[in-house]
């Protein structure tokens, strides 16, 4: 006889552990996913039966390679690369590629658990996967970049390809690193394969908006989960860490939708201007230069640096964690309540920690997972894969409004989802419902 859903979660949960010793990340994932997945089970015996999360739990394919290259000191560098091939049920893997000393396998895996999920709820046909390496671009001149991303490339061309997996940028990949990975793919193959990777220039292959499509995103999923409470945006604080392509374009469409983003960050510290973050001379700061986020504070009169603490310790009515994992703890976030934070709208991949998260939905606060929140950006990524298989390329408002479209689609299955598992608003409980019966059904039917 099967088991009960309940003793099947815990004999699965059980063997991942086993399985995954250290790897806290992943488990940390697929513990948030298995606690919220009874109710679905007990509607679907026949997932049970068929072994679906036994089955989705363990990477289908994984890489771990070495990067050799060499610095401007003519030194031999080595880093370890890395890429997970999670689950393809739904299309071909998708999902970035992250540069940051922090990668390690248990990262790349609960980045790549988490994108099945996320991938299915944007309903463009889209496996799994996700990437990276510990390499630290920061200080590094364009040459090692450069350099860099070409011997990644050497070893991941041979597991790629648009039809198989298609990375794009993460943390610390972004429009100059994907040049250099497409241009080594395109030596190496003898191909010009535009759909292998997304996030290209947009002269060659990119789409409009993929680059604003992760942060404008987020605020379009806040925005509907906001207006569902009977509330808005306009007029609205709102605290925004990170400073990178997420943190930036989230900022951006909080004004423009009317309200007032008040911080960013990095890893130095966070900015606070009052008046609302001005977008150029963060932009300049950031991006342009590659300099700390307090040279905003030096250049912009009226706002400040502060080197300890976090942006959560700051007053406002909305918050969007936008830099990355476990940055918001349980003591932000019982700062963050008793400053009358109303909704909690996730940019990165699990920045909030399961604490955190606890307290904001006993608290009544809105939380929107990033799974479902942050989605935009790989969604777009999935019309600029239609773009290059069509040879064709749309204009800024057709693909902004494609990604409206897409986000208040996700926020309606995601909200439908709380609903029929009995918990309505729970949007945690939405995203890894919705999309697990989706991913489920697609294992399915097409057999063990
Ligand atoms: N790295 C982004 C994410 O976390 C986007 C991935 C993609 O566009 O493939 O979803």
């Amino acid at each position: 006889t099967l088991p009960t859903p309940e003793a099947h979660l815990r004999a699965v949960a059980a063997i991942v552990e086993r399985r995954s010793p250290g790897e806290s990340e992943f488990l940390q994932a697929v513990r948030e996913v298995l606690e919220t997945l009874e109710p679905v089970l007990a509607e679907h015996p026949e997932f049970i039966e068929a072994g679906i999360l036994d089955r989705l739990v363990e990477p289908e394919r994984q890489f771990v390679f070495r990067v050799p290259w060499t610095d401007d000191q003519n030194r031999v560098r080595v880093n370890r690369g890395i890429r997970v091939q999670f689950n393809s049920a739904l299309g071909p893997y998708k999902g970035g590629l992250r540069f940051h000393p922090s990668v390690n396998l248990s990262v790349i895996k609960f980045l790549g658990f988490e994108q099945i999920f996320k991938n299915a709820l944007t309903s463009q046909r889209i496996g799994g996967g996700k990437g990276g390496a510990d390499f630290d671009p920061n200080g590094k001149s364009d040459a090692e970049v450069m350099r860099f991303c070409q011997s990644f490339m050497t070893e991941l061309a041979h597991h790629i390809g648009e039809h198989t997996d298609i990375p794009a940028g993460d943390i610390g990949v972004g429009g100059r690193e994907i040049g250099y990975l497409f241009g080594q793919y395109r030596r190496i193959m003898q191909r010009y394969e535009a759909g292998v990777l997304t996030g290209k220039g947009v002269g060659w292959g990119g789409a409009e908006v993929r680059t604003e499509a992760t942060g404008y995103g987020a605020v379009f999923f806040a925005e509907e989960m906001l207006a569902r409470a009977g509330q808005g945006i306009e007029g609205r604080r709102a605290l925004v860490s990170g400073s990178g392509n997420v943190a930036t374009y989230a900022i951006e469409k909080v004004q423009q939708l009317g309200g007032k983003a008040i911080t960013a960050s990095d890893s130095s510290g966070y900015i606070v201007d009052e008046a609302g973050i001005d977008l150029d001379l963060l932009k300049q700061v950031k991006d342009v230069e590659r300099a700390r986020i307090s040279e905003y504070a030096q250049r912009r009169p009226g706002s400040h640096f502060v080197a300890d603490g976090t942006v959560w310790d700051v007053p406002a009515e909305l918050a969007f964690p936008c830099a990355t994992q476990n940055e918001l703890s349980g003591a932000n976030a019982r700062t963050l309540i008793a400053n009358g934070v109303r909704a909690v709208t996730e940019g990165a991949n699990m920045p909030t920690m399961p604490d955190a998260v606890e307290l904001f939905q006993d608290a009544g606060v809105l939380f929107a997972p990033g799974k479902a929140a942050n989605a935009g950006g790989v969604a777009t990524s999935a019309l600029e894969m239609s773009q290059n298989a069509a040879r064709s390329r749309w204009d800024r408002d057709k693909s902004e409004s494609r990604l409206h479209g897409i986000m208040r689609d996700v926020h309606e299955t995601t909200f439908a989802a709380s609903e029929r598992y009995g918990k309505p608003g729970d949007y945690v409980l939405g995203a890894n419902s919705a999309a697990f019966v989706t991913v489920a059904q697609a294992m399915l039917a097409q057999g063990v």
